[in-house]
């Protein structure tokens, strides 16, 4: 069981020094009890309660680094259940198979394609994380081969999959340097994988069908000395996989059953690519910590990480854009000037639309506090005053030679006054960014 704050207050030194940087030694047990405070804050703490606290404040959910430096992928020490709780940490990592069996030709093709999942969302670029080496072929020497080629031909981290040990450490011959995560250790084999795991410093996967069973090879590999393990949740019945995946994340959180506490790969593996993707994107939801698929089609891919970049954004935090005057296409003192505010999605699809249109054009975008058009608007964070503010600030008026502010057709109520205001002319432009473009060409004039 979870130790609670007082608990913890019981085991500190009581004397309120603040060095820690809260106001009393209870408030410092309080936030340690709830996860948002760490151990070491405290300088005077004793060896005895470093050792029954450490252990209590142990993340629930063990930290698991795949892969080296910048794009390593870092999953596990998750604290909620729920993202509104907090929110989610660790962005599920996503992952794309290649097979040891296709010809030089096919795998060339397929790495290269994998290497170029990348999109870019609302402003930011976002891509896939792994690439799952499948050991099809069974052979050792085709495996290492394959192993060498990703490592050598693309950024993305490794999955290596293959039941066999004398396979995988051929494999790991070839990569090991990168980190890769060894996938493939069952109740057969767990030990002697969990010992080339060791010898090479990598994380490794743990299969089995239940979860007592998945609890004790856990409890196995950790006796061989390896600490990052990851458990293979994967199935071909969703909903079992779904149910185990939150019983595990359950299990972990709410009753600290730490045999369990290991985040979690899943292989949605299937050959119908839209319930692929569909399957994918539920695990990566609830709570798997890596998905696997087959698929290396980008209309399968965006969505996936559609998913996940919603999923894992602060639900506390909006995300903004800079408040300020953006210019898009080759903008001069002819084009017309829009406005919206600097929630990212909305931003930029209007962006989007705008730039679709080819007419260039000016968007201002207005803090709101990164909230949309109406929520600001009934919120009285956008309101005459805060647009000419917004104006003044980027000097609109400098910028171009007309006057006149196109304003969003959902706030076509703000219009009397914002003239009145600016001394702008106000132009209602359309309720939907979709209708964008027909405005700036059919309704605009200079
Ligand atoms: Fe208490 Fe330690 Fe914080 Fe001082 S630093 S107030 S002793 S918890």
């Amino acid at each position: 069981m979870a130790l609670t704050g007082l608990d913890i207050y019981k085991l500190l030194p009581k004397t309120n020094c603040k060095k820690c940087g809260r106001p009393t030694c209870l408030a410092f047990a309080m936030q340690l009890a709830q996860k948002k405070a760490n151990l070491s804050d405290c300088p005077d703490v004793s060896e005895e309660a470093k050792r029954v606290l450490g252990a209590a404040s142990a993340p629930p959910i063990k930290l698991v680094t795949v892969g080296t430096g910048a794009r390593k992928v870092e999953i596990g020490e998750e604290n909620v259940l729920f993202r509104h709780e907090e929110k989610f940490y660790h962005p599920t990592g996503i992952a794309v198979t290649i097979h040891d069996d296709l010809d030089d030709a096919a795998f060339d093709n397929r790495l290269k394609k994998i290497n170029n999942l990348k999109m870019s969302r609302v402003g930011t670029e976002i891509e896939i994380d792994l690439v799952a080496i499948i050991n099809k072929s069974a052979s050792a020497e085709k495996f290492a081969d394959a192993a060498k080629k990703v490592s050598d031909g693309s950024h993305l981290n490794i999955i290596l999959s293959s039941t066999s040990v004398d396979n995988m450490k051929a494999a790991l011959a070839n990569c090991a340097e990168k980190r890769p995560l060894i996938h493939g250790a069952n109740a057969g084999n767990c030990e002697s994988m969990a010992a080339l795991a060791k010898e090479k410093n990598c994380p490794m996967t743990v299969t089995a069908p239940t979860l007592e069973e998945l609890a004790d090879l856990a409890e196995r590999v950790k006796k061989v000395g390896v600490e990052e393990i990851v458990l293979d949740v994967s199935g071909d019945k969703p909903k079992e996989v779904l149910q185990k995946l939150t019983r595990i994340r359950r299990a972990a959180l709410k009753k600290n059953f730490r045999a369990l506490g290991f985040p979690m790969i899943t292989f949605a593996c299937d050959d119908d690519a839209f319930q692929e993707i569909s399957m994918a994107s539920t695990y990566l939801v609830k709570y798997a910590g890596i998905v696997v698929v087959n698929t290396c089609e980008s209309w399968g891919i965006m969505p996936l990480l559609t998913v996940r970049t919603n999923i894992f954004t602060d639900p506390q935090k909006p995300i903004q854009v800079e408040p300020k005057l953006y210019a898009v296409g080759d903008a001069k003192e002819d084009s017309p000037v829009l406005f919206t505010t600097n929630f990212s999605l909305t931003y930029y699809t209007v962006e989007g639309e705008v730039e679709g249109s080819r007419i260039p054009a000016f968007i201002l975008s207005v803090d709101t506090g990164g909230t949309s058009v109406l929520t600001a608007y009934s919120g009285d964070k956008l309101n005459d005053k805060v647009v000419a503010k917004a104006m003044a600030d980027a000097q609109v008026e400098t910028k171009v030679k007309h006057r006149k502010l196109i304003i969003p057709g959902l706030v076509a109520v703000m219009s009397g006054k914002l003239q009145e205001t600016l001394g702008w002319e106000i132009m209602v432009g359309p309720r939907e960014a979709s209708g964008l473009a027909s405005y700036l060409k059919t309704v605009w004039k200079p």
